[in-house]
């Protein structure tokens, strides 16, 4: 088990360094997985609406804490609010789905998924909505964010942040928010490090977690050509050479190289195995030239761009 952590700000609560993905978790196993997790020592469970598998991660937090495993109060859990409920009154009704489906009292923190807002779909039309047809439905972040603000006042959720937000878009939340954002969730991983927004967003007293932090292994069984023609990040030779250097996997010198750059990372995986082993990342340390060899690996790839499977040039 790890005790190892970030604080965030403004609430000063601790978020492990290390979680767990649950993006793609098949839903007829996520409960066992979920569990096995937990017994693996992961403390974070990173959940989400779109996934389409928050009941069965609930499941799973049961089971372990009826199982003496954890306390809820040892486990972080965070989830986000999809892109179809951005108006002020739809966030706490998708806020509510959500805990109800993870069987919970309270989350530990809440994302705005992306910076996108899509036409409202009522859950009895399809839930998880996904991108679908999706038709935009603009609403300024100020109004989702003041919505966010209302759950940290209700107490059931101890702190609010935003995913896939760029620095002009945190600078601009930055300027009127009453609570501040405590965590921003963005794709890194050595061929996209994004040294430069985690440096910013750092500046401005938030704290970042990291996804996809295996590049293209999640993007390829999608059909992502970009992930289909870059060099798998778990053949890539620089990090061969380091992982043999430590007796350790690339996927541990990657997540390593992460944590000791102070981004939190959140590793997916159904294998028990590459569960255990992704959580195996506290006995070794990279030096300063093996932390300069993977920073020089930013090529920038970016695998998780909604101008290619939505048209919504979110990066442009
Ligand atoms: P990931 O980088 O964690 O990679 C998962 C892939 O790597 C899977 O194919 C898995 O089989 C393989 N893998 C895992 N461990 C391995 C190991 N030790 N050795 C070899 N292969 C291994 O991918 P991800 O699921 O895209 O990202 C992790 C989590 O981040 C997601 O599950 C989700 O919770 C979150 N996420 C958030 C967003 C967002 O928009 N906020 C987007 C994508 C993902």
């Amino acid at each position: 088990m790890t005790t190892h952590s970030l604080t965030l700000h403004p609430g000063g609560h601790k978020m492990p360094l290390l979680g767990f993905g649950t993006w793609k978790v098949p839903k007829d196993s996520t409960a066992e997985i979920v569990y096995k997790a937990i017994e693996s020592g992961y403390r974070l469970l990173d959940c989400a609406c779109d996934y389409g598998n928050e009941v069965q991660v609930g499941q799973g937090i049961k089971k372990a804490i009826e199982a003496g495993i954890v306390t809820r109060e040892e486990l972080f859990v965070t989830s986000k609010l999809w892109n179809t409920y951005h108006h002020k009154e739809h966030v706490p009704l998708a806020f509510n789905r959500t805990l109800k489906d993870l069987g919970l009292d309270y989350i530990d923190l809440y994302l705005i998924h992306f910076p996108i807002s899509l036409k409202y779909v009522p859950f009895e039309e399809r839930y998880p909505p996904e991108w679908g047809n999706m038709q935009q439905d603009p609403v300024p972040v100020h109004e989702t964010w003041a919505a966010m603000e209302e759950l940290v006042h209700s107490g059931k959720v101890r702190n609010i942040g935003v995913s896939n937000f760029t620095a002009i878009l945190l600078m601009d939340l930055l300027s009127y928010a009453k609570v501040k954002p405590a965590v921003l969730h963005i794709e890194v991983h050595p061929y996209l490090n994004n040294a430069d927004l985690i440096k910013f967003a750092q500046s401005q007293g938030l704290q970042i977690t990291g996804y996809s932090n295996f590049g293209p292994a999640s993007y390829v069984e999608l059909g992502s050509p970009a992930a289909q023609n870059a060099v798998p990040l778990f053949k890539e030779e620089r990090l061969s050479k380091i992982a043999a250097h430590h007796s350790k996997t690339i996927a541990q010198i990657i997540l390593r190289w992460l944590v000791q750059n102070k981004v939190a990372v959140i590793p997916k995986s159904s294998n028990p195995v590459r569960i255990a082993q992704n959580a195996d990342i506290f006995n070794f340390e990279l030096s300063a030239e093996e932390m300069k060899t993977i920073n020089s690996m930013n090529i920038p790839l970016r695998l998780n761009d909604p101008a290619g499977y939505a048209n919504i040039p979110i990066y442009a």
